[in-house]
């Protein structure tokens, strides 16, 4: 196992980077006023319906945004691949079935 080598940031990710912007609480600070005083970027994920967080170092910030649009690309791709079968399925089936 290779020590220490960055690990490569996977072609597809889900989920969103935000910037994440917090207070300290000490009142002499400057995120008083200055709310990206404590600014981070992060990736926004959800698991078993929790929004979840996680901070990305500076390098990895625009890999993952690419490939978090990437992930949502591919996604547009499948969900238009399955309307597009079920089109099709129904137009096999003459239409939904109606009541009376
Ligand atoms: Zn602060």
């Amino acid at each position: 196992m290779p020590a220490r080598k960055p690990a490569r940031v996977p072609p597809m990710v889900r989920g969103t980077v935000i910037a994440h912007r917090r207070r300290c609480g000490k009142p002499n600070c400057r995120c008083v006023s200055d709310e990206a005083a404590h600014q981070s970027m992060v990736l926004c994920y959800s698991e078993a319906s929790r929004t979840k967080f996680v901070m990305l170092p500076a390098e990895k910030v625009e890999p993952v945004r690419r490939a978090t649009e990437e992930f949502r690309r591919a996604k547009a791709r499948l969900m238009e691949q399955g309307n597009a079968g079920l089109a099709e399925l129904l137009s096999q089936l003459k239409g939904p079935t109606q009541a009376g």
